[in-house]
């Protein structure tokens, strides 16, 4: 049968934007559905205009150090709409750039919301498009869970485009999502706290880093509450939808607050897209199942990205589509490899992680070994700063290889993003320890671990 197009992509975010340019480029006739802007969660509502955002924040804290490097900063004001708006302006230009990127590959680009009429046909405001293939790159949306009052309270959404900004505000989650929040909002002088309802933030991520952060975090002025879990949410003058929330917590006390943003989770964005009439089915959590090679229960029918719920950052969904196009166009089989994904918290001080995390390398039964350290950076000597910087290796015993490396500390994405070459590469710590560290840095740690920066486990 012919069809109108090879491919039709569902989603023009981190990875249908890419599946669908590098598809087109190679000849083949490709359209994309977007319901919303052009770029996706990553690009309009997630990494670029959070990190706009931290480098905002990161000013608050900056005026302050400065005196102790000699400058003087009188009459220092923030202005929230200078920053909202310009970050719009940015996010508009991307999305032009976007738009031009898939109309020069020869991508038709489609506004609208797609559902599916079939495994090989869709619907976009009321009109069909066949396809042989279809890929379903829909992303995940904010988890808000059901509450008296949960409708007084916002997601990550909203933090963009906020009218302003409260002088006081509650994060409520642990996830990185929303430790970064809290950092933003307390750099731009708003009285933060964090309640998370768990015994630490940041589940999943090594135990000390998450101890040291957590500490970190409250250093910087977050107020961090720990097994602190929301009631219900009420306003403070009911006729006034405007008015403060007043949260009445479990533990029976109440407080107001100006803004309560709730990053407790995303979930498959998969609701309107009628994904039983192309028989695909979900699996855990509503992600649309798929097997090794990105293919659903449909056999014309692939999915990639946060609507599979595996490792949700915009690099992987990336890469997963040019390993898609590689399988369906030049015959690869996929091989995907999650191990070893580097990854970065853009909290205030930032997190970087690539490889095992000391609890996971001892669930896995391996023999090693670790070094750790914390010191306050040079820096900090004189911006009068009480910050310190982590920095933990773990090393496999058996073959001497680098299986995990974790630092809190300024610059950690960064350099995580080195390190997580030496890893994927197999580097020993013997490499580690031939490599000439570039001082003054906090980075030159890692290459440095002596035997006296081992640490002693239980
Ligand atoms: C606040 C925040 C911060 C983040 N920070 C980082 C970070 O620092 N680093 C990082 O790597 N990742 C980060 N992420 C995660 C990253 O944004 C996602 O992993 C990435 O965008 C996933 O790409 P995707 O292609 O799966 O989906 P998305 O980028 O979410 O794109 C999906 C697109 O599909 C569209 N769509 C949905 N349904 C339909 C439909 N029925 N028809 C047509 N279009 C539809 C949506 O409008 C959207 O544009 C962050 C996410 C959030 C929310």
């Amino acid at each position: 049968m012919a069809y109108q197009y090879d491919l039709f992509v569902i989603g023009a975010g981190s990875g249908g934007v890419r599946a669908s340019r590098v598809a087109a480029s190679k000849g083949y006739k490709v359209a994309v559905a977007e319901g919303s802007a052009l770029g996706g969660t990553c690009v309009n509502i997630g990494c670029v205009p959070k990190k706009l955002f931290v480098y905002a924040s990161e000013y608050g804290h900056g005026f302050g150090e400065a005196a102790g490097f000699g400058w003087t900063n009188e009459g220092t004001k923030f202005d929230w709409s200078v920053l909202r708006d310009n970050k719009t302006k940015e996010i508009e230009r991307l999305n032009g750039i976007y738009g031009n990127m898939l109309g020069n590959a020869g991508v038709e680009v489609i506004s609208g919301f797609a559902s599916f009429v079939d495994a090989h046909t869709v619907m976009v405001n009321g009109k069909t498009y066949t396809a042989e293939r279809i890929l379903i790159a829909v992303g995940a949306k904010p988890f808000i869970p059901e509450f008296q009052g949960s409708d007084l309270v916002v997601s990550s959404n909203e933090m963009f485009y906020l009218d302003s900004l409260p002088s006081k505000a509650l994060v409520v989650g642990g996830g990185y999502i929303a430790v970064e929040f809290a950092g933003i909002l307390n750099g731009l002088s708003v009285d933060t706290s964090l309640a998370y309802r768990g015994d630490q933030l940041l589940r999943g991520f090594d135990e000390d880093v998450r101890a040291f952060a957590s500490e970190e975090y409250k250093k910087s002025g977050i107020d961090v509450r720990l097994n602190t879990g929301v009631d219900r949410i009420e306003l403070v003058d009911p006729e006034d939808q405007a008015s403060e929330r007043m949260v009445h917590f479990k533990d029976g006390t109440s407080e107001r607050f100006g803004l309560i943003l709730y990053a407790t989770g995303r979930v498959p964005n998969v609701g309107s897209l009628e994904l039983d009439k192309a028989g695909v089915e979900f699996g855990k959590n509503g992600a649309v199942k798929i097997d090794k090679n990105f293919k659903t229960t449909a056999d014309s029918v692939f999915a990639l990205g946060d609507v599979t719920d595996n490792i949700q950052l915009t690099p992987v969904a990336i890469k997963e589509a040019m390993a898609l196009i590689d399988y369906w166009f030049d015959g690869k089989e996929v091989d995907f490899d999650y191990d070893n994904i580097p990854t970065a918290v853009f909290s205030q001080p930032a997190i970087g992680t690539v490889g095992l995390s000391e609890q996971e390398a001892e669930a896995r039964g391996i023999d090693f070994r670790v070094y750790q350290t914390d010191f306050r950076a040079m820096k900090h000597t004189l911006s009068g700063a009480t910050s310190r910087t982590l920095m933990k290796m773990l090393v496999n015993n058996a073959d001497e290889k680098v299986i995990g490396a974790h630092m809190v500390g300024d610059y950690s994405g960064e350099i995580i993003q080195g390190l997580g070459i030496a890893l994927k590469a197999g580097a020993t710590k013997a490499d580690f320890d031939a490599t000439v560290g570039v001082h003054p840095t906090s980075a030159e740690e890692f290459v440095t671990f002596s035997a006296g920066a081992l640490k002693e486990r239980k």
